[in-house]
């Protein structure tokens, strides 16, 4: 029997499963996609390789590239954005680690407290989080960005504006900045030389970190050449993981995650014991052969995301007697903004994103850059029909009076003619409302071979007031700034629901009545059951980038695991926080 398993590799599995295994205990780690253990030779950037939803390597799909994706019910005109594969959704991530505001904390006693979602904030005080904080902050590490033009222009109109720089972690007013991220600086060569240099100048050890290729949303591969834990992003493939398995190296008493990839959960059991529904084990179907394994363990820990945990929990038949597993679900009601210039904005270089400006108790707004065909799809995602050409009778809500929908005939012509390098987008995160009536459940769809698929309901034209009001306030300072900064042209897409940062639908929080997990991030029904992932936050963390607080809640529950279920002594390792790149990591 193992101490603990800990159910996907993504932004949460692995941190769980590196802070228990480095205090001794004995961690099996399961993924249902691939692990990529050659980064020079599997992955490449070009675009439809990297992100094709059916076939990319960057899909959610099992480890055979050849076998079908799997699918799940969505939203008509929606995209749900999540990946297969050890590192999970963050090999997409651009690493941005922003601090939730502390609004969305139990407590805030700020002028603006009224501001957030004050019917579900975190279950416990910024100031008692902090320190967690600080822990995943050191380990990945998360330092300032390293930023190019492109962040040039977002600072000119943010300044031009008159809005305050903001130099601290703890943010609580209207302000802006580099972003704080998990992405390692430019060292040596690296965004000094040409792309075509990699074999040398650019290879490892000649550069360190960020090379600035500017393709952080097809994964992170540079500087090529690189130990495990020296590539630039620090999506968990790059640091956790690395870290989890080689525990027994660099934390005295550690011992080794075993980690099982193409291993697809389809089962959590229980028994009942002292009158408690208890959680003994998993079982597992292996991809390539269709065999199924069971263990079992005193702990289980899912770590499946927002969409796959719900699912797993009702194809397991565990209890839901508050009708909330699956319910809640945030995603910061996205929209995209973006502008047109007569300059060179350097749009398609560097980093996915190096500077944002923050609006506590509304969310924040950042400048993105990707590449060209990810470019194409996110102008042709509206949910307002035709800029100019053909309005579906919806639009955008409250005070917008210009135009919005996907961009078509002589506009797409003209915004492509000015070029990628001449554009400048900017990405709408609103702090949105935890809603019961956004969440997953269980498709009437055939279902898969692990059992009856996931199904979405996302209520993207019925949202609450709040959320609403958010969403248009941030898309009017977007367009400020993008005009203070000189924009030839503004255009407001209007966004579908690209879901891509997923919060809460197997929420923790004080009340018994709407939440699943109590303030230790254990299941509520089940005992020895606890969830360690974005699904596990109690809010849309104020629309805040949401990995790092998420991590760092992680972090939080694995002590809670560590000191309630095998009688640890919680400062055991504390006080000397080892680094994702220290030497003795590197697998
Ligand atoms: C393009 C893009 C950019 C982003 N940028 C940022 C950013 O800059 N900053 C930020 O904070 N966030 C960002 N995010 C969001 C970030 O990726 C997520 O917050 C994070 O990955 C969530 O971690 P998770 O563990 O909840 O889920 P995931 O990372 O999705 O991991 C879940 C894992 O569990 C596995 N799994 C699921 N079910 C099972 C099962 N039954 N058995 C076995 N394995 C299973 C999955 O295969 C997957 O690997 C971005 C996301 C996208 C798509
Ligand atoms: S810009 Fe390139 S090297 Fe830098 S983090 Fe992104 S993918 Fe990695």
């Amino acid at each position: 029997m193992r101490d603990v398993i800990v159910v996907g590799a993504g932004g949460g599995g692995p941190v769980v499963a590196k802070e228990l295994a480095a205090k001794g205990l004995d961690v099996l780690l399961l993924e249902g996609g691939p692990r990529h253990a050659d980064l020079d030779k599997e992955w490449t950037h070009y675009e439809n390789d990297a992100n094709n939803p059916l076939t990319g390597f960057l899909r959610f799909g099992p480890a055979d590239r050849a076998k079908p994706a799997w699918y799940r019910e969505t939203p008509q005109n929606s995209f749900l954005w999540q990946l297969s594969g050890v590192g999970g959704t963050t090999q997409h991530y651009f690493g941005n680690c922003p601090r939730a505001y502390p609004g969305s904390f139990a407590g805030y006693a700020g002028a603006d407290r009224n501001a957030y979602d004050v019917a579900h904030p975190f279950p416990f005080s910024y100031e008692e989080f902090v320190p967690y904080y600080e822990w995943v902050e050191a380990t990945l590490p998360v330092q300032t960005a390293a930023m190019g033009t492109k962040e040039e222009v977002f600072f000119r109109g943010c300044e031009n504006l008159g809005l305050p720089v903001q130099t601290g972690k703890t943010t609580t007013r209207n302000s802006f900045r580099p972003q704080e991220n998990a992405i390692l600086q430019p060292g040596g060569f690296a965004g000094k030389v040409a792309g075509n240099d990699r074999e040398l100048r650019l290879a490892y050890p000649q550069s360190t970190g960020c090379t600035l290729c500017g393709y952080c949303i097809i994964g992170c591969s540079h500087p090529v050449k690189a130990p495990r834990n020296q590539i630039a992003k620090r999506s968990t493939d790059n640091s956790y993981v690395p870290m989890a398995l080689t525990a027994d190296r660099w934390s005295p008493g550690g011992k080794r995650v075993e980690l099982r990839t193409d291993a697809f959960v389809t089962q959590v059991h229980t028994e009942q014991r002292n009158g408690k529904t208890t959680a003994t084990g998993v079982t597992w179907r292996v991809g390539a052969t269709g065999e199924k394994h069971r263990e079992d363990a005193k702990v289980v820990v899912l770590a499946g995301g927002c969409t796959e945990n719900p699912r797993l929990w009702l194809n397991s038949g565990l209890p839901n007697p508050n009708d909330w597993v699956g319910r809640g679900y945030t995603d910061h009601h996205f929209d995209w903004v973006f502008g047109t210039f007569d300059e060179y904005t350097g749009s398609s270089k560097g980093t996915g994103s190096s500077a944002r400006s923050d609006w506590p108790g509304r969310g924040g707004v950042m400048n993105v850059g990707i590449p060209p065909a990810l470019l194409s799809f996110t102008m042709a995602m509206s949910d307002s029909g035709i800029r100019g050409a053909y309005a579906n009778g919806r639009g955008p809500t409250g005070t917008w009076d210009g135009p919005a929908g996907r961009v078509l005939g002589n506009e797409l012509k003209d915004v492509m003619t000015h070029g990628i390098d001449r554009m400048f987008a900017m990405l709408i995160m609103t702090d949105d409302d935890v809603e019961a009536q956004n969440r997953t459940s269980l498709s009437a769809l055939p279902a898969d071979e692990h059992g009856s698929i996931a199904k979405l309901e996302m209520h993207q034209r019925n949202r609450s007031a709040r959320t609403v009001a958010n969403r248009e306030f941030l898309v009017h300072r977007a367009v400020e700034i993008a005009r203070a900064a000189g924009a030839a042209k503004v255009y407001r897409m209007d966004w579908a629901p690209i879901i891509l940062h997923v919060q809460s639908s197997m929420r923790m929080g004080h009340s018994e009545t709407n939440s699943v997990l109590d303030e230790n991030g254990a299941a509520r029904w089940v005992d020895g059951l606890y969830i360690a992932d974005n699904s596990a936050l109690p809010n849309s963390v104020s629309g805040a980038n949401p990995t790092l607080s998420m991590q760092a809640l992680s972090t939080r529950t694995a002590e809670k695991i560590f000191t309630s279920r095998f009688g640890g002594d919680p400062w055991v390792g504390r006080e000397a926080p080892v680094v994702s790149t220290d030497p003795r990591v590197g697998a």
